[in-house]
């Protein structure tokens, strides 16, 4: 029979998601949607000593906001397999490790911190890797180099003790990933790793296994930084009797840094200026604050393309896609093995695109809070053709505003270098006769100023259209770009432009008298 697909992420809430923990969700989405499975969020919180204030939260409005929700889990809908935080599933774990225990696949360990590390240097110090292993846990103390009455007696005193796996000492683990093809590791490079702790939780490895056994994960989509563990995973359900369930493995490639080598960290997008995160994030230890792409002004489906792109790529070149086409498009085929760079102007571009295709009214909707909290009021029919105007010249929302600030306050602060520069002996007269032409004309259209633009320079003056281009929009605006001069003088209006045009002129007088 065909397995139902039932996929899950899995982070732990130690600080803000990363967004290669957010691209890790987001193939885990579309891969049960394209399938019509279930993506499940459960919250790995089994070392408690990580565990930070708002994590959880901040992971649950993450997906919230990119529109990637789980069918079951935390902080979405109850389903048959939660609950879905392992701190709530503590009391399940244990009887596995029993289970283990009893089979002979496992045992418990009583070694101290110290007697770790002398183990570890000792075999450092002998030019072999620092394992708990085959060879090294005969020479340690636990239930398998001590005698069982002594075990007991430990186990009865309350003497602390972790169980861990026993790993074979030559073995070959074999499975297939789904990106990466046949995995072969030999359990001599494999650590005795520990199982179940002396604080009554279960480790990551153990817990995940169970898990993801007990919800019924038919494949495990995670990062490349978990690939060294699956070898562990299979042994365990090997051990457990699991292995005709195992889920299928796919291993995701690693999100790198735009320039150099290595992994993408927050302190390159603090270099490079973009975030690493979906949302703001303040450390609630040092109050440290990480930017986030929600509020540098990114649209979730801008973000959402974005991630998409970043170790997968469709058949055709098309780049567009929402995530419902994504949805269509998906295939674990088309994942690479090898990382992905992270592109900022290519992020930029995805985020201009998405503002270009919105409606102007949906673009005036965005831009409002930024208005509201610059203390501008504008009317809303203005507001929307501003934008119709902006959007090409943009990539993000609030550059409407930080842009395009005449359309929203008077014109000031002019460049006088430049304009000392660009203007000649009669920029000043054509300028001033331009005005009283805007002044006594009862029409105010961009046709009507065109015309009269050209009425003053060239039939009035005698001068060419471009050598009065830059001064106009000047005069009106204050800066030297922008849209197209006769679109952005209509929409500012009459009252507006004349405003500006008065204030220039007597400015520009100012620095010509020094
Ligand atoms: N808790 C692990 C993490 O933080 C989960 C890895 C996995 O998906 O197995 O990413």
């Amino acid at each position: 029979m065909e397995r139902k697909v039932r996929v899950r992420f899995a982070p732990s809430p130690t600080g803000p998601l990363h967004i290669g923990g957010v691209r890790t969700a987001l193939y885990n989405y579309l891969f049960a949607k394209k399938n019509g499975g279930d993506f499940l969020l459960r919250v790995e919180d089994t070392d408690q000593t990580r565990f930070v204030p708002g994590a959880e939260e901040y992971i649950i409005e993450s997906l919230k906001w990119l529109g990637i929700s789980p069918d079951e889990g935390q902080g979405f809908n109850d389903g048959p397999y939660g609950p879905y935080r392992q701190s709530e599933r503590k009391p399940m774990y244990r009887q596995y490790a029993d289970q283990l225990i009893e089979s002979g696949h496992a045992y418990y360990a009583f070694d101290t911190a110290e007697e770790l590390d002398t183990m570890r240097d000792t075999l450092k110090a002998n030019g072999m890797s620092p394992q708990y292993d085959a060879v090294s846990r005969m020479s340690m103390k636990n239930s398998l180099t001590l005698s069982s009455d002594e075990v007991q007696k430990r186990l009865d005193a309350g003497d602390p003790y972790v169980i861990r796996i026993k790993l074979p000492r030559k073995e070959e683990v074999r499975f297939h990933d789904i990106i990466r093809g046949w995995v072969v590791v030999h359990t001599n490079a494999m650590d005795d790793k520990v199982l179940f702790k002396s604080d009554g939780m279960p480790t990551y490895h153990l817990a995940n296994v169970v898990d993801d056994y007990l919800m019924k994960i038919s494949h495990v989509i995670r990062g490349e930084e978990w690939l060294p563990s699956a070898p562990l995973h299979v042994m365990l359900y090997r051990y457990l009797g699991w292995e005709d369930v195992m889920p299928e493995f796919a291993h995701l490639p690693l999100i790198l840094k735009p320039d150099g080598n290595g992994k993408l960290s927050k302190r390159d997008g603090d270099r490079l200026g973009f975030p690493v995160f979906p949302l703001n994030w303040t450390d609630p230890k040092t109050g440290e604050l990480s930017s986030g792409y929600r509020d540098a002004g990114y649209f979730p489906e801008a973000v959402v393309n974005i991630l998409a792109f970043l170790g997968w790529h469709p058949a055709d070149n098309r780049e567009l896609f929402e995530l419902e086409e994504l949805v269509q498009e998906f295939s674990l085929e088309r994942v690479s093995k090898s990382g992905a760079k992270f592109d900022v102007q290519k992020a930029f571009w995805f985020n201009q695109q998405y503002l270009r295709n919105k409606t102007d009214e949906e673009l005036a909707s965005a831009l409002q809070p930024f208005l509201d909290k610059e203390g501008v009021q504008v009317d809303k029919s203005y507001l929307n053709q501003v934008c119709r105007l902006m959007k090409e010249k943009v990539s993000f929302i609030h550059e409407i505003y930080q842009e395009g600030r005449y359309f929203f306050e008077p014109a000031a602060n002019w460049d006088s270098a430049l304009i000392q520069k660009k203007f000649k002996d009669f920029t000043p007269s054509v300028l001033a006769d331009l005005k009283d032409a805007i002044e006594s004309s009862d029409s105010f259209t961009k046709e009507t100023i065109e015309h009269l633009f050209h009425a003053i320079v060239e039939e009035k003056n005698g001068r060419k259209s471009g050598e009065m281009m830059l001064a106009f929009r000047l005069s009106v605006s204050g800066v030297a770009g922008g849209p197209p001069i006769f679109d952005m003088i209509a929409v500012m209006g009459k009252e507006a432009t004349l405003r500006n045009m008065n204030a220039f002129l007597s400015f520009y007088q100012g620095i010509s008298a020094n």
